[in-house]
């Protein structure tokens, strides 16, 4: 009796590699990209191809596999790209902050450039400081406008980041005057912090409550 022995196998095959973010690890890691496709065999070797099953992504540490869609992902990139743009929206409410009573004195700008590296953990660029004057002198926009787009990913902390900074602008050249106080008010609610979690705030820096 003579039997052919015939059948069908999967076959991995790598086709891509690379950085990820793998959301079991919670890092940055390697992955490889796997295609798989179904082959005929016959006395088990397999002789041609049949079918393109799909790929998957497999993190090369801890060996989990994913949906390509993955790839994609970056939380840690999200969140420095967030960082960006809040230290960009906290520098300019401080500039508008400083502006508002009509002129910009040495001891404002000092101010600015001590919170700004506090926040954004980097010096500003003296050359910097002048274009930002003249885009928030141009920029007519209230101090609402600017924290608008965000303040719905600020949590408190970050809230009262912003909140703080605007006052130790507003107290750099000496006087709080009734101006400094309606724009600081208006700040806290743009940036939605809560009203009592601002009072305090405002307590405690001696500043007029809302
Ligand atoms: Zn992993």
């Amino acid at each position: 009796m003579f039997f052919i022995i015939w059948g069908w196998r999967g076959r991995q095959r790598e086709v891509g590699a690379g950085e990820f973010y793998c959301p079991d690890c919670r890092d940055r890691r390697g992955y490889r990209l796997v295609a798989v496709a179904r082959w005929f065999t016959l006395y088990w070797i397999p002789l041609f191809k049949t079918k393109e099953l799909g790929q998957f992504v497999e993190c090369t540490t801890c060996k989990s596999t994913f949906n390509e869609r993955v790839l994609e992902m970056d939380p840690q990139e999200d969140a420095r790209k967030f960082e960006a743009a809040f230290s960009v929206a906290a520098k300019r409410v401080m500039f508008k902050m400083a502006l508002a009573d009509g002129d910009l004195d040495p001891s404002e700008v000092d101010q600015i450039v001590k919170a700004f590296s506090n926040i954004a953990k980097r010096e500003i660029d003296p050359a910097d400081i002048e274009a930002e004057i003249e885009a928030a002198r141009d920029d007519q926009r209230s101090i609402s406008a600017y924290v608008a787009e965000v303040a719905p990913g600020l949590n408190d902390t970050g809230k009262e980041i912003i909140l703080r900074s605007a006052i130790s602008v507003a107290k750099a050249d000496g006087v709080i005057d009734p101006s400094e106080i309606a724009d600081l008010h208006e700040l806290a609610k743009a940036i939605d912090l809560p009203k009592a979690y601002a009072n305090g705030i405002f307590a405690e820096e001696s500043i007029q409550q809302m």
